[in-house]
């Protein structure tokens, strides 16, 4: 991670190895979770955006593990969606080294497991290894944290617009990878009981919408 161009959020870094427009969405969708979410409860997040795809086909972004990083790859289509996705595994990720998805969020995992979207999930994909990795639940728990943001984050139209493009290639996301409006009002809740497991806390006032107030 040498070089580049560094933007500081209060809790992400956003590093840029060569100048490119998708940061700017980036930067927009790492603002609008601050803005949203109090992450005094965790440490810094770094956040790289590549200039060339280097993980392989399809594969738009990726967490790093061992440097609790996140990876972007600046020419991948719905980079906002993407950058949602991998930030929800740094989140998961936690301190202790365990991803809280796989035993921790009681809430989520009850939603989860309960919801039929599950079964189309299962059925649709053929490939026992793809099959495997959809339904693990770190996949799960990004996906879910996805949509939620995708959902709180409605005034933002590049990103509504980048999220109805992904949900339109029908070809890429297998059946019951996302859940409809209805399915995921569930899920939403429980994920938001379970947040504070993930040392974050859902601010109470949107900056968007607050008004200012001289008393107090
Ligand atoms: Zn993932």
């Amino acid at each position: 991670m040498k070089g580049g161009f560094i933007i500081s959020l209060e809790h992400f870094r956003l590093l840029e190895m060569r100048q490119h427009d998708g940061h700017q969405g980036v930067y927009r969708v790492l603002s609008l979770l601050e803005a949203a979410l109090d992450f005094r409860g965790r440490s810094m997040i770094p956040v790289v955006i590549a200039p060339q795809c280097c993980f392989g086909s399809r594969v738009l972004g990726q967490y790093v593990k061992r440097s609790r990083h996140v990876e972007l790859c600046a020419a991948g289509e719905h980079l906002m969606v993407t950058t949602l996705h991998e930030v929800g595994h740094a989140l998961d990720h936690l301190e202790t080294g365990v991803f809280a998805s796989e035993s921790l969020l009681v809430n989520w995992t009850k939603a989860i497991v309960t919801n039929l979207s599950l079964l189309r999930l299962d059925q649709s994909v053929r490939e026992a290894r793809v099959r495997r990795t959809l339904i693990s639940s770190p996949e799960l728990f990004a996906r879910s944290f996805e949509q939620w943001c995708v959902k709180r984050f409605l005034l933002d139209t590049d990103l509504q617009g980048q999220w109805n493009a992904f949900q339109s290639e029908k070809d890429v996301i297998a059946d019951g990878s996302y859940w409809s409006d209805e399915e995921f009002a569930l899920i939403a809740d429980a994920l938001e009981q379970d947040l504070a497991v993930l040392g974050i806390v859902l601010k109470k006032t949107n900056p968007r919408t607050k008004t200012r107030s001289r008393q107090g």
